[in-house]
């Protein structure tokens, strides 16, 4: 129907983008594509919805020169091939008509710069200027222009990049990282809920501690979750070391990860110890401790959604129980006696109680009850 459309208005079309990058990896059910029209998107998304039986309604966002469509289970998103150049303060570019090369240029990886033509003349064939394909099957993160430009003029790429490689477990070209090492600190030009966006992503993926060692690697994460890398390290006095909370907290991650698809579940893992880092202290007796890191890391939890503009709902106010019971083994007593808080909680997450016990890194222990009422009565 597309290619229909676009030849009854003289004009080239494409499907670009990550369609193209799912169909090739026969990854899952696609639910949206992306239509490149050398012309007007917004015409031939008009076209398109003339020619459907049920005549779908055309969304036109026309700040963007783009329209959306629902067809076939998917969203149809229409755009015309562009030329873009940035300036230093803005991700926003300055927009011109282009060629299906110079839109394939302003793609963020040559695995998302793929095209599939919808001409007459060679319909079907892959468009593939930069070796997408090969980065495909190599299983690499590659941009399409210098990494060094194409980093700076939009930063979400940095993220994007490490997003792609913990969604699709690949890795990212050597001279992507250093570029996004290198321009890391422009990230403070990208918004909070777009930074929100890709953490979560990242969050959800099989894996996450994979994405946020590739945060941690190109030392991105310290801008974004200061509170994270400062629990990295181990001290010695005296010869005695406590265990590194940062590497920790990530296996605790990829733990409840295996056992549940809770995005607040998996944000408490990572959040479980934060109060850990302002509270160090060595005692000549005891040697290390974090007394009182559940509070202070309760408290931390509310600062940091308020500063990366997490909602500071319910789901705030679970993760910050979740921190406030990370610190010692939860007592419960056996299946008759489980605390009704934990129950609640565990309740609330749509979860079961193994979840909540891998992520607090729960010993079932008969010996001490009183130790977790302690922090919920
Ligand atoms: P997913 O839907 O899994 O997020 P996607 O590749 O479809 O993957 P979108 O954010 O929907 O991701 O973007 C669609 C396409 O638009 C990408 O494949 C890429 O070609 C292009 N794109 C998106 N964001 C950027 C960006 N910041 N810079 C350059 N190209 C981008």
């Amino acid at each position: 129907v597309i290619s229909l459309a676009a030849e009854e208005l003289d004009v080239e079309s494409y499907v670009i983008g990550g369609f193209v990058r799912d169909h090739l990896l026969q990854r899952g059910d696609p639910k949206d594509i992306d239509v490149v029209a050398v012309g007007s998107g917004i015409e031939l998304a008009k076209k398109v919805s003339e020619l459907l039986p049920h005549k779908p309604k055309v969304q036109v966002f026309k700040n963007y020169g783009t329209a959306m469509l629902r067809a076939f289970d998917m969203e149809i998103e229409f755009v015309g091939a562009r030329k873009e150049s940035y300036s230093e303060d803005s991700r926003n570019p300055i927009v011109e008509n282009g060629t299906l090369q110079d839109d394939q240029n302003r793609r963020d990886f040559t695995i998302n710069a793929l095209a599939l033509s919808l001409n007459k003349n060679n319909f079907g064939e892959l468009l593939d200027p930069f070796n997408g394909l090969k980065d495909l099957k190599s299983q690499i993160i590659r941009t399409p222009l210098d990494p060094d430009v194409t980093y700076s003029d939009d930063p979400l790429r940095m993220l994007r990049a490490i997003r792609f490689a913990a969604q699709l477990g690949f890795r990212i070209e050597k001279e992507s990282l250093k570029a996004i090492r290198e321009n890391k600190d422009r990230i403070k030009i990208i918004s909070k809920e777009r930074i929100v966006d890709e953490l979560n992503k990242i969050m959800l993926s099989e894996k996450p501690s994979v994405g946020f060692a590739l945060l941690h690697k190109t030392k991105l994460l310290k801008l974004i979750l200061p509170e994270l890398t400062a629990l990295e390290g181990i001290d010695e006095i005296e010869g005695q070391r406590h265990k590194d909370n940062f590497w920790h907290t990530l296996e605790v991650v990829d733990n409840i990860s295996e056992n549940t698809d809770d995005l607040w579940l998996r944000w408490a893992a990572l959040l479980h110890d934060i109060g850990k880092a302002p509270t160090k202290k060595f005692h000549k007796k005891i040697g290390w401790t974090f007394h009182g890191h559940e509070f202070v890391g309760a408290k931390m939890v509310y600062k940091l959604f308020k500063r990366l503009r997490l909602p500071l709902n319910e789901k705030m106010k679970f993760v910050q129980k979740m921190v406030l019971m990370s610190s010692r083994p939860i007592a419960i007593v056996d299946d008759n006696t489980t605390d009704s808080a934990v129950r609640r909680l565990v309740f609330d997450a749509g979860d079961n109680i193994e979840d909540l016990m891998t992520l607090c890194e729960a010993d079932i222990t008969t010996k001490n009850p009183k130790r977790f009422d302690r922090y919920h009565n």
